[in-house]
């Protein structure tokens, strides 16, 4: 991203740096770059302005209130899996009417609340829901809108923790009974058929995987019109793959080549088509600050320790991510590096943030920089150890703006309670 870089030898995001990010705010913190969202949203937005599109932020890769405001003023619509996320989606001035709810078991309550703030449509998940859905609306003389989340049965490519397009994931309608629940769907009270919709899986950089599945959606669709049934929308899912490594694709590139694939369906689609990118949005947008606290060389390696840990950021002990590390102030072009396990100080042996990693020397209180942790990261953190969640800060051109602070220990206690029979 270009909004993070290095300048006259400290790193900054957009034109704070972070040096002075972190004189003001304690490390550890995430900090996100309002310029650096804004690019990858037009960027998507752009890839298919010809199309009927609407691009609905899958908000659980980032569902910060602010992240949300600045989408919702660009335009975007919510793709939600949780009533939290839906409250979330309504509070920033998302309208309800470019609202879908996917989530693979929703509850009773979840449905009963999304049904009456009349959201766009339901993604469902299986016939049962279907039929649950249905009651629940009948029963108060609502509609509910429904899509079809249909399990096309392709393999995305990616890692096994993030696959969901596959006949063994828990995710959608098996792609044979998909017919069954459109025509079942037909028939139940309180329910209208208003689109299909797919997502199979996250982090896709081979978008051929996309392609497959779009053929497979395009041969329901063919068979849903012979049937009678026509549909307002098909929706494609998210999970356009970011640049993490050096080896991957450029997003850019990544992202041409998806709009290619997208276009090549979409005239015989003659619909609305929606879109539900998270990471793409936002997973380079974002940086965790954190602070040298130990330097402890051992027999054979460096531990190099720092104050944030597996749960501020969780991903490359769950996911085996690798995310790039640099120090904030820049290291001499000649400066030697060695690899050195970056950990944090969590009681688990899992708790690092990246293993043999090349690194330039450093020493107590140097600041480093973990990138491309917009996505799935701050939305993923926990106290565990009693640590408490840790900030988040927004930066926009010069300005910056707490947009979350860190709970206060007292906080953290006080959301225990201690029964007086004890
Ligand atoms: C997580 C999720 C997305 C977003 O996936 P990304 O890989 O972040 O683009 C979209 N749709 C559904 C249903 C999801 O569960």
């Amino acid at each position: 991203m270009p909004q993070i870089i290095y300048h006259n030898g400290t790193m900054q995001i957009d034109h704070v740096s972070i040096e002075a990010l972190a004189s003001r705010y304690p490390t550890p913190f995430y900090c996100y770059s309002a310029s650096a969202i804004r690019q990858q949203y037009l960027a998507f937005a752009d890839a298919f302005a010809d199309l009927p599109a609407l691009i609905c932020y899958a908000i659980k890769a980032n569902s910060n209130q602010a992240i949300l405001t600045l989408l919702a003023k660009l335009g975007a619509g919510a793709d939600v899996v949780s009533e939290g996320e839906l409250r979330r989606a309504l509070a920033a001035g998302i309208p309800a009417d470019k609202i879908v709810f996917s989530g693979v078991a929703k509850t009773a309550t979840e449905i009963r609340f999304a049904l009456s703030k009349n959201i766009l449509c339901f993604n469902v998940e299986s016939i049962t829901e279907l039929r649950q859905i249905s009651a629940l609306a009948s029963a108060n003389q609502q509609t509910a809108k429904v899509s079809m989340r249909i399990n096309p049965d392709v393999d995305a490519g990616t890692h096994a923790k993030i696959s969901t397009g596959k006949r063994e994931n828990k995710f959608g309608i098996p792609f044979d009974y998909a017919l069954q629940a459109y025509q079942l769907a037909a028939t139940l009270p309180g329910i209208t058929i208003v689109g299909i919709d797919m997502h199979i899986g996250s982090q896709i950089s081979k978008v051929s995987a996309f392609d497959e599945a779009m053929q497979r959606i395009m041969e329901l669709i063919k068979q849903l019109q012979e049937l009678g049934i026509n549909l307002e929308h098909v929706d494609v899912g998210g999970g356009l793959g970011v640049t993490y490594t050096d080896d991957d694709p450029s997003e850019l590139t990544l992202l041409a080549e998806y709009s290619r694939v997208i276009h090549k369906y979409a005239t015989a689609l003659n619909c609305r088509i929606i879109f539900e990118p998270g990471r793409f949005i936002i997973a380079n947008a974002g940086i965790l600050v954190t602070e040298v606290i130990q330097v402890k060389p051992v027999q054979d390696k460096t531990f190099v320790m720092i104050d944030a840990a597996m749960n501020d950021l969780i991903r490359p002990t769950l996911y085996e991510a690798w995310h790039k590390i640099s120090p904030a102030k820049q290291a001499a072009p000649d400066a030697l590096s060695q690899p050195v396990d970056i950990v944090g100080p969590v009681c688990e042996s899992g708790d690092y943030m990246a293993q043999n990693r090349p690194l330039t020397t450093v020493v107590v209180g140097d600041l480093l920089v973990i990138h491309s942790v917009g996505a799935y990261s701050a939305v993923a953190s926990n106290t565990y150890n009693s640590r408490r969640l840790i900030a988040e800060v927004l930066v926009d051109g010069e300005r910056d703006q707490l947009i979350r602070p860190s709970p206060s220990y007292r906080q953290l206690i006080e959301l225990d309670s201690v029964p007086d029979w004890l």
